[in-house]
């Protein structure tokens, strides 16, 4: 069940509900997803289902995950990205496969000092994941080619605008009852801002917290 086979299963079917970048599948196919979830639930790791990873967070469904992933990338190649929101440490691994350097930061201490150890077991050698809150305080990875958000937005978080490069995409599900997955471009002193499907995340909250 947490077979190869079962991963190109997974794929497979990524690649027929529309994610057509091959390096976000060639990714998704490398990365064992049933490690970065607890063993009772392993069995459903490759369905396409958001899970519980502990302290009421949850790890994204796969098509969500490969979306987000597809978005920030836009086919070029990725110096620099941010995600924030680590939780378990999956999508983060993803995104070492297409990324020079990953930076991944979560507000929850125990899932944090969770998924270091995994991606470390991983081998993920160029992804850095500290204990901290998205809400401010990044300044120093100014230029970043892209930010993936991976909790839900009432307001579009201008600071992180400011620290994507030139062209650089910031994709955060937005919205208030309901969340669209959110592409920004920052293009010169504006931005482009283009909404694209529902989906539906964990609450983007301020403050960090230990357990
Ligand atoms: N990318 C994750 C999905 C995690 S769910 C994965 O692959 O599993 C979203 C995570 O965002 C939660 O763990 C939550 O604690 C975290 N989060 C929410 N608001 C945050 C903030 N302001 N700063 C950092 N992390 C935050």
């Amino acid at each position: 069940m947490t077979s190869e086979r079962t991963r190109r299963r997974m794929v497979d079917r990524l690649r027929e509900n529309g994610i057509s970048d091959e390096v976000i599948l060639q990714a998704m196919n490398t990365i064992p997803r049933h490690l970065f979830i607890e063993e009772a639930l392993a069995s459903r790791a490759y369905d396409d289902v958001s899970l519980p990873i502990g302290s009421g967070q949850t790890i994204s469904r796969p098509l969500t995950v490969a979306r987000s992933c597809e978005l920030a990338r836009n086919r070029t190649s990725l110096t620099r990205v941010l995600e924030i929101g680590t939780g378990c440490g999956y999508q983060a691994a993803v995104l070492s496969q297409i990324a020079n350097e990953v930076y991944s930061i979560e507000r929850i201490g125990s899932l944090l000092g969770s998924a270091r150890v995994r991606l470390r077991n991983l081998k993920c050698h160029n992804v850095r994941v500290k204990h901290a809150d998205g809400s401010s305080g990044l300044e120093s990875l100014f230029p970043l080619d892209a930010i993936i958000i991976a909790a839900g937005a009432v307001d579009l978080p201008e600071h992180l605008i400011e620290l994507l490069a030139e062209n650089g995409r910031l994709i955060v599900p937005l919205g208030k009852d309901k969340q669209f997955l959110t592409e920004v471009i920052k293009l010169g002193s504006g931005q482009e801002l283009i909404t694209h499907e529902e989906v539906s995340f964990v609450p983007f909250l301020s403050g960090v917290v230990v357990k």
